[in-house]
């Protein structure tokens, strides 16, 4: 069966929507989302209009920061620092990855962990790993939605998650791990990778590598999550060759409309908690 990640992400929108307006409603004022984008990537440029164009859907305030491939690293830091302290704002986020020259952890580490709205920051990774999260990255957090919302129960099994960066990979074992699953994590130097993918249940792909699971490499009746999102001759496409593997899969997601359509629901989700938080922390 496939899963619809555009379907899903729709019905938890409507909801966050719902939860905005309550949210306005008795603190009379939207939760805000400020965006800091720095150069002109286009794939860069399109995802923040699209978290922008989120914002205004489910009712929040968002500000955009624009600046161009050279602007000083000091008025990067002084524009994160200034919305640190203002008691209007309730997420940051640096728009990734910045042009060569921009020391990266330097300017996440700015944004304090309560506006950590992506889930980057150290403590908000060793929170999940603790098993106390607070707010997790959005697209690991998305697939978990996803996993629910198949109804399947995720206890004990197998879980294998392709690739380990610290924004996916290492999340999504945290959260499946949480979830009470067994979790092997493979990545680039892993040996005889087959024989640990068709072991696994659940099997969650997010490499950067166009169509590199094949049908061979997935037990039957797998749930298999494609979080890859590669551009192959002007087409999406995931890491999974969808044609060999969705005969074998009990549950799978497309690409497009799998996985990419939660993210930015998540992280509307996570700007949602953290102007909640920040108003309970006040009382
Ligand atoms: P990344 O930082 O480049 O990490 C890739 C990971 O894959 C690394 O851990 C790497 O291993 C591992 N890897 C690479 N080649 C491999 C191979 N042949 N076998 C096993 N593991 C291999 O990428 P990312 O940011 O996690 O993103 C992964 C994919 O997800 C990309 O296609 C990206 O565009 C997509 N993505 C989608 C969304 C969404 O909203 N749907 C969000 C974020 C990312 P090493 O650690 O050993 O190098």
């Amino acid at each position: 069966m496939l899963i619809y990640g555009k379907q899903v992400s729709a019905n938890l929108r409507a909801k966050i929507a719902d939860k905005v307006n309550d949210f306005e409603s008795s603190m009379g004022r939207k939760p805000c989302l400020a965006v800091i984008i720095v150069g002109e990537d286009p794939a860069s440029k399109t995802y923040v209009k699209n978290k922008i164009n989120g914002c205004a859907e489910v009712g929040m305030k968002s500000l955009s920061f624009e600046y161009p491939d050279g602007e000083p690293q000091q008025n990067i830091a002084d524009t994160i620092n200034s919305l640190a302290n203002d008691d209007g704002v309730d997420g940051i986020l640096v728009q990734l990855p910045l042009p060569k020259g921009y020391d990266e952890s330097y300017l996440l580490s700015l944004i304090p962990d309560s506006k950590d709205v992506d889930g980057f920051s150290p403590n908000n990774l060793g929170r999940l790993a603790m098993g106390n999260p607070r707010t997790v990255s959005c697209t690991p957090l998305g697939v978990m939605n996803l996993l629910a919302d198949t109804g399947v129960d995720l206890q004990g099994k197998n879980a294998v998650v392709l690739g380990r960066s610290n924004t996916v990979g290492k999340p999504m074992a945290m959260l499946l791990l949480n979830a009470n699953c067994t979790v092997t994590v493979c990545h680039s130097r892993t040996v005889g990778l087959e024989e640990f993918t068709r072991k696994a249940d659940i099997l969650v792909v997010a490499i950067g590598k166009p169509k590199f699971v094949t049908g061979d490499m997935v037990k039957e009746g797998a749930i298999v999550i494609d979080v890859g999102i590669n551009r192959v001759e002007g087409k999406l496409c995931g890491d999974v060759d969808f044609d060999s593997v969705e005969p074998k899969a009990s549950f799978i997601t497309p690409v497009p409309g799998g996985v990419g359509p939660m993210t930015i629901t998540m992280l509307l989700y996570n700007t949602l908690c953290a102007a909640v938080d920040r108003e309970l922390n006040k009382r």
